[in-house]
């Protein structure tokens, strides 16, 4: 049986999802889905006498327009591009319930981070209509990952409140620690998932650096699709469009230029900032280079900025792990990077590094 969490609002795993949409029990009208799969023949494959009927609704891909929920900008989330946000569809005994269903896995670095903003907002307007069931497989990890956020949102609690508020439902809820990491970002974050913020620059970051170091590990071509578009064509692009609002926020925010050829290589907006000496917890993947910390470089000021691996960087694209940057243009040395990280001058490590020193670009307004 689901456990009830709040009002309108239960927790279960797979089968608690199932008896629901087959046999019409309690007063749950909305179902949330959080497998590794959105299509409903996930039921069947799990036990074969299972058979739901559905309809479906609309299917939203990452970064996809055109829907009423206003899903957020996508296109600067970590998720691939094409991959499936989530699919809406009337589910179940004569068609009566609503099923939202997001792909998402319980592993430590599968993005949560990027499914919230849906399944919260489901999670508000079914409240409203009737009562919603999130479930996952077993009703201990993902689920319980996204009702935590939910109570951390609408109730303005801490990461470490909410989840012992939900305890108080459920008592053996455990999210994997790489939600409970994303969970604690989203807090710091202000209960909401802001693609701007210097938190979630980083963990994209850090995300893709896992993506790349599996793809490295398995000796495949790493995709170089989620890397910043190429500053120096962005600049062109908005040089020659119309007055717009965008265009005057963009002119006047800093770019990046080689101090030799002038040529673009970085916006504002590509710069993932840190705070000068805060220490960076390493990756599963990478072990970084052991800095003796007694050697720590005091109020010293960043003589380097970090930016997101960006367009222009074919080193990186090629598959190197780490490598100079050399200015596209003129090819003169602007900085380097590693994937297992850099050690600022301020102390800070930056975990992936793509480090141009301030040296040998300028900051001008155009
Ligand atoms: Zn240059
Ligand atoms: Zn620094």
């Amino acid at each position: 049986m689901p456990y009830l969490v709040r009002e309108n609002l239960f927790i279960g795993n797979i089968g608690d999802a199932a008896d629901v949409l087959q046999h019409d029990i309690g007063e749950i009208t909305h179902i949330l889905s959080v497998l590794s799969s959105t299509s409903i023949s996930f039921f069947s494959e799990w036990r074969r006498e299972i058979l739901i009927p559905t309809e479906e609704i609309r299917k939203v891909y990452v970064g996809g327009s055109g829907t009423e929920d206003d899903s957020g900008d996508g296109s600067k989330s970590s998720l691939a591009p094409e991959k499936v946000l989530y699919s809406l569809e009337k589910a179940g005994k004569d068609l009566k319930f609503v099923r939202m269903a997001v792909p998402f896995k319980d592993t430590e670095s599968e993005d949560l981070l990027d499914y919230l903003d849906v399944c919260l907002d489901f999670i508000d307007r079914s409240r409203k209509e009737g009562s919603v069931l999130v479930h996952c497989f077993a009703g201990v990890s993902r689920s319980a990952a996204i009702i935590t956020a939910y109570l951390m949102r609408t109730e303005q609690l801490s990461q470490e409140d909410a989840l012992e508020s939900l305890r108080q439902s459920c008592e053996f809820v455990c999210p994997n620690d790489g939600f409970l990491d994303q969970l604690k970002m989203f807090e710091e974050m202000g209960f909401r998932v802001d693609y701007a913020s210097p938190i979630y620059k980083r963990f994209r970051l850090k995300v893709l650096g896992i993506v790349i170091g599996d793809s490295y590990n398995r000796g495949e071509r790493i995709d170089s699709s989620k890397f910043g578009t190429d500053p120096d064509l962005s600049a062109a692009k908005i040089s020659s469009e119309v007055e717009t609002k965008a265009k005057i926020d963009a002119i006047r925010s800093p770019l990046y230029r080689c101090k030799k050829c002038r040529r673009v290589v970085a916006l504002q907006e590509n710069v993932v900032n840190h705070l000068p000496g805060e220490g960076e917890t390493s990756f599963e993947w990478n072990k970084r280079r052991s800095g003796n910390p007694f050697n720590k470089p005091e109020d010293n000021e960043c003589s380097s900025i970090f930016v997101e691996p960006l367009g222009w960087m074919t080193i990186v694209e090629e598959g190197a792990l780490e490598g100079k940057l050399l200015c596209a243009k003129c090819e003169a040395r602007l900085g380097y990077f590693n994937w297992s990280g850099i050690q600022c001058s301020c102390g800070s490590w930056i975990t992936p590094a793509f480090q141009i020193h301030k040296s040998r670009v300028d900051i001008s307004s155009v």
